[in-house]
């Protein structure tokens, strides 16, 4: 099993041709909403991919909470520590223009109330093979996470901010793409960044778009992998979809090649459809991509 403590937020998406200046209205030609946060994309990911995941976290009593954990359930990730919350449900207020430009409001909502683990949470943490953070929760909780015994600790360094020793020690496997690997470390390029972030924890993937990955691990391995070719209709989610099915592929024991090139086949279906949870891959799509 793998567990995912993270974020649920309900992304509400306007295309417009150009975004509003201060001051200004513009009418936009379409408005979606669609559930997101960094941590219910891993979940999905890794649901989709083939594991068997269980999400911890909030949304909140509003009118988003229900369609943020029915989006869970529907992709059969476990909601049974997805709490509901007095308040808001985390949402992204997402300006997309004609262009492909966007830009992105956060507000944390009810994953801003996530403390750390309690019994229970730390109990289906504690069973699971992997635990998948990132950084849309409020860092006590996620080091409070990371600290419960058992499971390869996976952290996604986004959104980039100072990364305190007491994570980077429970980290068994940081996956920057390669802006927040330069964030991060302050390395000029990638392959400096990874040797960098090697000097912190045991295991380091760095994303690298439509360039691929790199690994590296303190046994001296390196590697580059390749992203699969395909017409990119859709990046978003991409590093989440990477996340997660790398994480499904470490559980099931595949060496560091293989696993890269299971998240790499699932990442680069994912960019080839639009949407974000609805465009990652079922297992059998991505076995297919590999065959
Ligand atoms: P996002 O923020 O869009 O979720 P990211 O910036 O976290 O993505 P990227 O490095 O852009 O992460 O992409 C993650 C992985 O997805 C890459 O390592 C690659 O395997 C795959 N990928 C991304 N873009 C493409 C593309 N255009 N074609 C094929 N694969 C891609």
């Amino acid at each position: 099993m793998i567990s995912v403590f993270g974020s649920a937020n309900m992304d509400l998406v306007a295309y417009v041709p150009a975004a509003p200046r201060l001051g200004e209205t513009v009418t936009g030609w379409a408005f979606r909403t669609i559930p997101g946060g960094k941590g219910a994309n891993q979940a999905v990911a890794a649901a989709r991919a083939g594991a068997e995941v269980a999400f911890v976290g909030a949304v909140g009593d509003d009118a988003f909470g229900p369609g943020l954990r029915a989006a869970l359930a529907d992709a059969g990730v476990d909601v049974g520590r997805l709490r509901t919350v007095p308040g808001p449900s985390g949402i992204a207020h997402i300006v997309v223009e004609d262009g492909g430009g966007n830009a992105i409001i956060v507000v944390p909502g009810a994953n801003g109330t996530v403390a750390g683990p309690d019994d229970g949470d730390a109990a289906v943490i504690g069973r699971s093979a992997a635990l998948l953070l990132q950084l849309e929760l409020p860092m006590e909780a996620v080091v409070a996470a990371a600290r419960v015994p058992g499971p390869e600790v996976i952290l996604t360094p986004a959104p980039a901010v100072p990364l305190p020793d007491e994570l980077l020690e429970r980290v068994d496997l940081i996956v920057p793409n390669e802006h927040e690997a330069a964030a991060l470390t302050g390395a000029a390029g990638p392959d400096e960044a990874l040797e960098a972030l090697l000097g912190r924890v045991p295991e380091a993937v760095v994303t690298l778009g439509e360039r691929g990955a790199l690994y590296g691990s303190r046994d001296g391995t390196r590697l580059r992998v390749p992203a699969l070719p395909v017409r990119a209709v859709d990046t978003t989610a991409a590093g989440d979809t990477f996340a997660g099915a790398l994480a499904v592929a470490r559980t099931e024991g595949l060496g560091p090649e293989r696993a890269l090139r299971f998240a790499s086949a699932a990442a680069a279906l994912s960019v080839g459809r639009a949407g974000a949870s609805t465009s990652m891959p079922h297992r059998h799509e991505i076995d297919e991509a590999l065959a």
